[in-house]
Formats: C-alpha cells, sequence, structure tokens
C-alpha cells in the first residue's frame, strides 16, 4: 500500500523545551520491519547539538535540583495521565517502528504509565539517615543529593518503557536528562517526549537527541557536563561506554545482554514449563534480553518437554504485529534477520538438530524467522554461549540438578535463571546458585514487576538495579552533614 506524504511522521531534536532542526539538519530514515514502508524520518544531531542539548540540561538542572520533591512528582503524575491519552497512537507507531505485537505495545505504554506513578510516590521516601554522633553536642546526618546532567541511552527492544526507568527516576532525584534513543525507534520517542512537553517540564529539564549511538552516544559518555550514563543495551556497547566514560570519573549504570536459561527438573509440571517456556522464548520475537534461549532439562524427561514446546509453538500465529492475533512479529531488520540465520546455521554445523523451525519466512517479508528451536546443543556450543536476540530456543540435555546449574552458569552473562521443579529443596538452592540477578521459580525467565531491583550479574551488567527504589543509587550520591552545637 502507498503511503501519502502527509501520513509520514518526522521527528526532530528536542531541546531547551523546543523541537529544533538546523537548516542543514540530515535525517535518518524509520522502516517497518513489517511491510518495508517508511514510517516517518528523524534528524540525526550533530556533534554541536549535543553540546546544546547538555548545555540546556546542565543551566536547567540549578533550578530543577532546588524544586521540592511533590513538586517534581506531580509532574510524573501528570505525565502518567497524559500517557493514558496517547496510549493507543504511541503503541501504533511502536509496533510499526520495531515490529512486536500491539497487545505488547499497548503493555508496555502501561509499564512507561506505571513507572511514572511509581517514581512519584518513591520520591517522597528518598529518606536519609541520622548516625549516632561520637562526639557530644553533634549531630550528623546524611542525606542523598541529585549529580547533576544524566544522560540515558536505550535500546529499541522496549522503545519507551526502559527509558521511563531511567528518565522518571533521575527526574524525581532532582537530575536533568538528555536522552539518546535507539535509532530503530527515533519516532516513539518523539511521542515519548511530546508528552513530558505536554506535561510542562521547565525548558532543559529534559532533552531528546536522535542520531547515530557512534556519533551521540560517543559524545555523550564523554562529554564533562554528563555525570551520569544510564546506559541499555548490548555488553559490547556498554564495554565502550564504560570504556570512554572513566576518563571523566562518570557514573555509569549497565543493563546489559543475556543467554538466560530455564531450567527443566525430572519432577517438574511439564506442562507449566512448556508454557512458561515458549512465552519466555517466542515473545518479543525472542528480542528481550530476559527471552530464555537455552532449556536445560532432565534427560529423562526431555522428549516429552520438548513435544509440548512445539506444539505450543506452532500455534503461535505469525505476521505483521498491527494484525488481529498475531502474537509472533518480525525481526527488527533485515540484519538481525541475517544474523539469526547464521546462528542457527552455526548450531547446526556444531552438531544441534532442528526440532522446529530453522528457516526465514521470506514469504511474509524479509525480517521474518521462524520461531526455532534446536535441539542436541551441548553447553559449549556458540549457541548455548552467545546472545543471539531472535526466536531461537537450543535444548540442552542434563542428568540432575548439579549438571543443570553448571550449565545454566557456564556462561558469561547472568540476568535471568528460570526453574521448574515441585521440589523445595532444588528450588531453595537454585534461588540460592543461580549467578544472575532474577531467579524465578515455576515460572518463566521474562517477568519484571514495579518495585522489584531489575539487573544482571557478571557481563548482564556492572551491579547496578533499576525498576525499584534501587534505582536511586544511581540518581543520587550522599553527601555527611556534621552540625555541632
Ligand atoms: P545496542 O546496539 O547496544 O544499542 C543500544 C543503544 O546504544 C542505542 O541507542 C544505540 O544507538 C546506542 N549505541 C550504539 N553504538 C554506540 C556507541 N558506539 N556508543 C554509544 N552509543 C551507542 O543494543 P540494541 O541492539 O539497541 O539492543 C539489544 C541489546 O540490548 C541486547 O544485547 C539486549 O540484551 C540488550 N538489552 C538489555 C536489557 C537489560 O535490561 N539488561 C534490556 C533490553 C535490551 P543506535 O540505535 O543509533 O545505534
Amino acid at each position: 500500500m502507498s503511503q501519502t506524504k502527509t501520513e509520514l511522521l518526522q521527528g526532530n531534536l528536542y531541546i531547551k523545551g523546543e523541537w529544533v532542526s538546523e537548516e542543514e539538519q540530515t535525517y535518518f530514515e524509520s522502516i517497518n520491519p513489517a511491510t518495508q514502508e517508511l514510517v516517518g524520518t528523524c534528524a540525526a544531531a550533530t556533534a554541536s547539538q549535543v553540546d546544546d542539548a547538555v548545555r540546556a540540561a546542565s543551566t536547567a538542572y540549578s533550578h530543577w535540583k532546588n524544586t521540592s520533591i511533590p513538586e517534581r512528582a506531580a509532574f510524573l503524575t501528570k505525565v502518567a495521565l497524559l500517557f493514558e491519552d496517547r496510549k493507543e497512537e504511541l503503541a501504533q507507531v511502536m509496533t510499526k517502528e520495531m515490529g512486536k505485537p500491539l497487545t505488547e505495545s499497548i503493555g508496555e505504554v502501561g509499564v512507561v504509565i506505571a513507572t511514572a506513578q511509581y517514581m512519584a510516590g518513591e520520591g517522597r521516601r528518598l529518606f536519609g539517615e541520622i548516625v549516632p554522633a561520637g562526639f557530644p553536642d553533634r549531630d550528623i546526618k546524611m542525606v542523598r543529593e541529585p549529580l547533576g546532567v544524566v544522560a540515558c541511552i536505550t535500546p529499541w527492544n522496549f522503545p519507551v518503557s526502559l527509558a521511563s526507568y531511567k528518565v522518571f527516576a533521575a527526574l524525581i532525584a532532582g537530575n536533568t536528562v538528555v536522552w539518546k534513543p535507539a535509532s530503530e525507534v527515533a519516532l516513539s520517542a518523539k511521542i515519548f517526549m511530546e508528552v513530558l512537553h505536554a506535561a510542562g517540564l521547565p525548558k532543559g529539564t529534559i532533552n531528546l537527541l536522535t542520531g547515530s549511538g557512534r556519533i551521540v552516544g560517543q559524545k555523550l559518555a564523554t562529554h564533562s557536563e554528563v555525570k551520569i550514563i544510564s546506559f541499555t543495551g548490548s555488553t559490547e556497547v556498554g564495554q565502550q561506554l564504560a570504556e570512554m566514560s572513566s576518563k571523566t570519573l562518570k557514573r555509569i549504570s549497565l543493563e546489559l545482554g543475556g543467554k538466560n536459561a530455564v531450567i527443566v527438573l525430572k519432577d517438574a509440571d511439564l506442562d507449566k514449563a512448556a508454557e512458561g517456556i515458549v512465552k519466555s522464548a517466542f515473545t518479543t520475537t525472542g528480542q528481550r534480553c530476559t527471552a530464555a534461549s537455552r532449556v536445560i532439562v532432565d534427560r529423562s524427561v526431555k522428549e516429552e518437554l520438548l513435544k509440548k514446546v512445539i506444539a505450543l509453538t506452532e500455534e503461535m500465529k505469525i505476521g505483521n504485529g498491527l494484525d488481529k492475533g498475531v502474537v509472533i512479529g518480525p525481526l527488527v531488520n533485515e540484519q538481525q534477520c541475517r544474523l539469526v540465520e547464521d546462528y542457527v546455521q552455526k548450531a547446526l554445523e556444531e552438531g544441534g538438530n532442528i526440532a522446529l523451525g530453522g528457516r526465514a519466512l521470506s514469504e511474509l517479508g524479509a525480517c521474518y524467522y521462524m520461531p526455532t528451536i534446536i535441539d542436541n546443543v551441548h553447553s559449549n556450543h556458540t549457541i548455548a554461549q552467545e546472545e543471539v536476540f531472535g526466536p531461537v530456543l537450543a535444548f540442552i540435555e542434563v542428568n540432575g540438578y548439579e549438571e543443570a546449574m553448571s550449565v545454566n552458569n557456564g556462561t558469561m552473562y547472568g540476568l535471568s535463571t528460570s526453574i521448574y521443579t515441585r521440589s523445595l529443596h532444588y528450588a531453595s538452592r537454585a534461588a540460592k546458585d543461580a549467578v544472575s540477578g532474577l531467579v524465578y521459580i515455576n515460572n518463566g525467565t521474562s517477568n519484571a514487576e514495579m518495585g522489584v531491583a531489575f539487573g544482571g550479574m557478571k557481563m548482564s551488567g556492572n551491579g547496578h538495579r533499576e525498576v525499584s527504589h534501587h534505582a536511586f543509587d544511581v540518581m543520587t550520591e550522599w553527601k555527611s552533614v556534621y552540625t555541632n552545637y
């Protein structure tokens, strides 16, 4: 279907409370992976525009840090209400830009609303500490203070909720923000920013820079006025940012990749396990940091579990995320689709067998890949070690709990582990033994609730946590005040 020009969206930069562009501004395209149609174009920020945005945030900080927390919370409460009004519209654009089913996109806007409400309330609990003094006539208190300009850099798989975790925690704590979203979802970011603009936040408190990660992201990571980098994305880029930002001693919070596993012991409820596996592996077309990409199953129940997982996967409708009933959309772009193909090919070369799928669905479009299950995988195979970020699930057979946990912990990642068992003993041990930031017992790998610390261990992060009040460990620093009287 051809699009008229007026249907196309255009995103500019949002700096100091205004939508800006230069005469010579270059624009990049946002392409719908389901149809290959143009969704719209977005401004690619230049290095000098990055300077402008950081300066605007830095100037706004001197006022914003001195506003009261209830005043900041009032903005977030308003933001939550305004997102309700634009939920459907924003969800549509998200689905068009990155392909996930509309129901998932609507759910994601719901998370943004919940995060705004949660952080508005949590601001009231930015408590300090009173410490008993070692000398008479002295009081000692410790207070949390904001740091200044926070650069938030986010990926495309959750275009707005991951931003809301960072942006709302930064704002309620009294920091100001420059946000660089992933290029694939720059138009979703534009709508997010329109909502914040409508809430009437003071000019410069939040700024949006779209454009290449290499130019905008790197400039932010090395900018002397940026005090915090809050990054969610690949481990590789996270490592680069950590290195670059170390020169100016920035605080950096990293939420990175995963190679998450579902362990299934022989006493597990296999129907429940199959349900959890399929949902964790294939929703968002496997493009979740917490997606299950390994099933580590006791040899005695492998065949039965595999059959159930295949049967449930075959029921999943694949197609354009805007179409009713679709639960698996396309991958985000053709490049990601080719990457998945390469991983599957390599898995076969290393000895795996295709139990389901194993091919691109070019009859649907350039970015579709069949949900794929690879059997006979060994823990040292590439497919069992590297993050694919696509609808590919590896089955690894083991003998009992000890081997299962050793395989689970045998990757460089440590984001999410799930175990299905009826044994209190093994469930409790797994909670302790799994080297991952998230552990789920009799639940899939992918489930985050508001107020619960979210983040990974090992190469899945650098120890910081989001979603909960622990986000303030990133967004504030402690000041100790001694008073002699
Ligand atoms: P990515 O390639 O690392 O990109 C993430 C963000 O960094 C984008 O905004 C990107 O901008 C920017 N960027 C890219 N190269 C950069 C550079 N050299 N310097 C500074 N910034 C740069 O990740 P992605 O492909 O968008 O997302 C997938 C990854 O995110 C997966 O590894 C997934 O596991 C991880 N993830 C982790 C979590 C978590 O909470 N742990 C959640 C979701 C996703 P451009 O788009 O312009 O390149």
